[in-house]
């Protein structure tokens, strides 16, 4: 049985080890990206099964890339990071297409619990996307993910 693939974004070292050392220790495939541009790059080399998408990265942050991936019409589960210093309401505020999203800091073990938690969506349900005008409506996350919304 191959590994479950996840991809983590995210600029700050100490944190993108601990996730990378959770994650292996969780029995997943790791790959570890440390700003938004190398973070697309990866998403389009490899089928993973989820990304872990800090918002705050360098070059491209992580609306950006939520948004590029999913005009790309790749629909893989994102579980975004936010900080809890005023970027949470923003990211509450605007669609950014992600599939869930978790406060800096957290513990371990509620990231697991999210992770888990979108890859059983995925696995078992095939998500249809909609698309109309530039607006694509995954029914499986119940998201809407709009060319304009992020900005
Ligand atoms: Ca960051």
């Amino acid at each position: 049985m191959s590994k479950l693939k996840v991809l983590v974004v995210e600029d700050e070292v100490a944190m993108a080890e601990s996730l990378r050392t959770g994650l292996t220790e969780a029995g997943f495939a790791v790959d570890v990206a440390a700003d938004g541009e190398e973070g697309l790059w990866y998403a389009g080399e490899v089928d993973y099964d989820a990304i872990v998408l800090d918002l705050m990265l360098p070059k491209v942050n992580g609306f950006v890339v939520c948004r590029t991936l999913r005009e790309r019409e790749d629909w893989t589960p994102i579980l975004m990071l936010t900080a809890k210093d005023g970027h949470l309401d923003e990211a509450e505020g605007l669609d950014t297409g992600a599939d869930d999203y978790l406060t800096k800091p957290f513990h371990e073990a509620e990231l697991m619990a999210r992770l888990k938690a979108l890859l059983r969506r995925r696995s078992g349900q095939l998500s249809q996307v909609i698309t109309l005008n530039g607006v694509s409506l995954d029914e499986a996350s119940q998201r809407v993910c709009s060319e304009e919304s992020a900005w």
